[in-house]
C-alpha cells in the first residue's frame, strides 16, 4: 500500500516528538508500505518566522517571506529523516519543488497547478520512506518558491495522496479528529466518525481548523478520502469522504465559530442602481475578501450595507471605502472588531424543516443577539457579539443534542 502521512506543528514540535513520529512512520513502514510523510514547521515556528520579517519591514517583499517561511518546513523534513535512520529506517527529505509541486505564482496563497512527483517515485521504489516539506511549492513561471497559504501542508498531502493515487492519506494532528464543536468551548462534543465532503468544507471555511479548506477541497475533486487522527494516540480518528459513504444518518454534523473577522457598515448609501456594484468592485480591486453581506431595507432612498471580512484587511478595506463613499454619496464608514461567526453544519438541512427555527430559538433563550444572518444549502450562519461566542455555541449545540452519548439519528427528533 501507498500511505500519506501529515504531521502538524505540534506533532513535531520538539525533539523527542520528531523521534515518536519517526517510531510511527517506521512501524507504517515496516508493515511493508511505502510511506510518504509531509510534515509542517515545528511547533510555531511559522509565526516566529512571520513575526521577524514584521520586525524588519511592515510590506515584506512576497518572494523573500515565502523563501523564509519554507525554511520552516525544511528544518522538520530533514531532521524527521535523520530520526529515521537513528531508526535504521533508510529515508530521504524533498522540499516542495524537489518533489513536483508545481503551482502559481500567487506568494503567500499559491494554488498547485500540476504534481511531477517523480524523484518521490524513484525514491518509493529504492525502498526509502519519502519525507516532503509540506505548505511550498514552486511557480511554474516565475520558478520562485511559493507557499500555500496558512495551513497549507495538508494540502501538500491531500495533493501527492492524489497524485500518487495512494491507498491511505492521514492527517496526524493534536486532536483525536474532527468534533461536533470546539472541545475547549464545549468540552462534551463528540467526535464525528465521518463526515461528508461537503460538510468538512463548511466546517473549514467556518472556523473548524483542523483541515486547510483547499485540501478538502482536493480530497472532493480527486476522491481522495482523509483521515484526521491524533498522533499521541493510535485510535481511529474522522474519515472525511463522500457523503454516500456516511453510515451514521446524523441530521447535523457540528457547529463551527470564526472570531477572526470585522463587520464593517457603510452608512446611508443612495439606494440606486449600481451602488454595490461599485461598492464591491472597489472593494474586489483592492484584493479584500469579502464574507457575508446583508443590506437593510431602505428608509426615504438610503441604506446601509454591512459585509464581514477577515480583520487584517480592515484598515485596507476603510481607506478604499472612505474615498468611495464621498463619491457615492453615503455617510461614513462604521467598523466593528468585535464579532463572531457561529455556524451550523449539516447535510440534512437539506430535507429537514425547521432547523433555522430552532437554532435562533436557541440563541433567544440564551439571550444572544443575532447581527447578521447567511445560508447555504447545508449550513446557516449568524453574526453575533464577540462576547457572546462562547454562550452561543454552547447554546446551538445544546439545542441539536449533538453532545457525546447522543446517537446522531436521534437529532431530528
Ligand atoms: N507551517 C505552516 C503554517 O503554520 C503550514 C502548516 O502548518 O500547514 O501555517
Ligand atoms: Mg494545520
Amino acid at each position: 500500500m501507498i500511505v500519506v502521512q501529515k504531521y502538524g506543528g505540534t506533532s513535531v514540535g520538539d525533539v523527542d516528538r520528531v523521534k515518536r513520529v519517526a517510531d510511527r512512520i517506521a512501524r507504517t513502514r515496516r508493515a511493508g508500505n511505502q510511506v510518504v510523510v509531509v510534515v509542517s514547521a515545528m511547533g510555531k515556528t511559522t509565526n516566529e518566522l512571520i513575526k521577524m520579517a514584521e520586525e524588519i519591514s511592515d510590506d515584506p517583499p512576497g518572494r523573500e517571506l515565502d523563501m523564509l517561511l519554507t525554511a520552516g518546513e525544511r528544518i522538520s523534513m530533514a531532521v524527521v529523516a535523520m530520526a529515521l535512520h537513528e531508526l535504521g529506517v533508510p529515508a530521504r527529505s524533498f522540499t516542495g519543488s524537489q518533489a513536483g509541486i508545481i503551482t502559481d505564482a500567487r506568494h503567500g496563497k499559491a494554488r498547485i497547478v500540476d504534481i511531477t512527483p517523480g524523484r518521490v517515485k524513484e525514491a518509493l521504489d529504492d525502498g526509502d520512506v519519502v519525507i516532503v516539506a509540506g505548505f511550498q511549492g514552486v511557480s511554474q513561471d516565475t520558478k520562485d518558491v511559493t507557499t500555500l497559504g496558512r495551513g497549507g501542508s495538508d494540502t501538500t498531502a491531500v495533493a501527492l495522496a492524489a497524485a500518487l493515487d495512494a491507498d491511505v492519506c492521514e492527517i496526524y494532528t493534536d486532536v483525536d479528529g474532527v468534533f461536533t464543536a470546539d472541545p475547549r468551548i464545549v468540552p462534551d462534543a463528540r467526535k464525528l466518525d465521518r463526515v461528508s465532503f461537503e460538510e468538512m468544507l463548511e466546517l473549514a471555511a467556518q472556523g473548524a481548523k483542523v483541515l486547510q479548506v483547499r485540501s478538502v477541497e482536493f480530497g472532493r475533486n480527486y476522491g481522495v478520502e482523509i483521515h484526521v487522527r491524533s498522533s499521541f494516540s493510535y485510535s481511529q480518528g474522522t474519515w472525511v469522504g463522500p457523503e454516500e459513504k456516511k453510515m451514521e444518518d446524523a441530521i447535523i454534523s457540528g457547529v463551527a465559530h470564526d472570531t477572526s473577522e470585522a463587520k464593517l457598515t457603510l452608512k446611508g448609501v443612495p439606494d440606486k442602481p449600481g451602488v454595490a456594484a461599485r461598492v464591491f468592485t472597489a472593494l474586489a480591486e483592492a484584493n479584500v475578501n469579502i464574507d457575508m453581506i446583508v443590506q437593510n431595507v431602505s428608509a426615504e432612498g438610503v441604506t446601509d450595507i454591512s459585509f464581514t471580512l477577515p480583520r487584517g484587511e480592515t484598515k485596507h478595506a476603510d481607506e478604499v471605502l472612505s474615498t468611495l463613499s464621498d463619491e457615492i454619496g453615503a455617510t461614513g464608514v462604521d467598523i466593528d472588531d468585535s464579532i463572531a461567526k457561529v455556524s451550523l453544519v449539516g447535510a440534512g438541512m437539506k430535507t429537514h424543516p425547521g432547523i433555522a427555527a430552532r437554532m435562533f430559538a436557541a440563541l433567544s433563550d440564551a439571550g444572544v443577539n443575532i447581527e447578521m444572518i447567511s445560508t447555504s444549502t447545508i449550513r446557516i450562519s449568524v453574526v453575533v457579539d464577540g462576547d457572546d461566542v462562547e454562550t452561543a455555541v454552547r447554546a446551538i449545540h445544546d439545542a441539536f443534542d449533538l453532545s457525546d452519548g447522543m446517537v446522531g439519528k436521534e437529532q431530528g427528533a
